[in-house]
């Protein structure tokens, strides 16, 4: 599999476009909890792995709200298809990586280990989240059900991944990544409407 799109500038664009665009539909609905508006909030984040001149200023922030109304103050932080939780890695780079694991030589995978800057112990802990905790995500069920009917215990990332179509593997990660988002925040799990997108992905 080639992953040469990491270093692409364009991609890294196109997903924080459509982070931008699930962020205004949350900001639109306002408060989960009591309807109020919602202010801007960001998270500052420095995401590993993936070269800041490449990935641009937009990811050293995630986006979130917070509620305007006293007495609530939530936050509400959107699902992303770029940060998956509090992971200091972006989420392609823990997808591809624990998707690619299978099919690469201990070789191969030492040197992308190396020229992603990751610790083999943070390689490990994702592998782990993959195939532990996110096989018993009520999300991930729905999702099985839907899109994967009938299989059995193939491991995550892959068996997802391989199901999807897209012009290439760019596309296909981040598709991917849109069917993950609402495993990506806590406090938001209103659903985004990602077909409304107005750009060709
Ligand atoms: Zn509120």
């Amino acid at each position: 599999m080639c992953h040469d799109f990491l270093f692409d500038a364009t991609f890294w664009q196109d997903l924080s476009k459509l982070d931008q665009f699930a962020a205004e539909q949350v900001r639109k609905e306002g408060c989960p909890h009591c309807g109020a508006r919602l202010h801007s909030a960001r998270y500052p984040r420095k995401p590993r792995g993936v070269n800041r001149s490449v990935l641009g200023e937009q990811y050293e922030c995630r986006f979130s709200y917070c509620c305007e109304k006293d007495g609530c103050r939530k936050r509400c932080t959107p699902p992303s298809v770029r940060f998956l939780g509090r992971k200091v890695y972006l989420g392609v780079v823990i997808t591809l990586i624990c998707a690619l694991e299978q099919g690469l030589t201990p070789r191969r995978k030492a040197h992308l280990i190396d020229e992603l800057d990751l610790w083999p112990q943070t390689f490990a802990r994702w592998q782990q989240w993959w195939r532990e905790h996110v096989p018993g995500t009520r999300h991930w069920q729905s999702l099985r059900a839907r899109l994967l009917p009938g299989s059995g215990a193939e491991p995550l990332p892959d068996a997802l991944l391989r199901q999807l179509t897209a012009d290439d593997l760019a596309g296909r990660v981040s598709r991917f990544l849109q069917l993950m988002m609402p495993l990506t925040s806590a406090s938001c799990s209103r659903s985004v409407r990602l077909d409304q997108f107005p750009q060709k992905m």
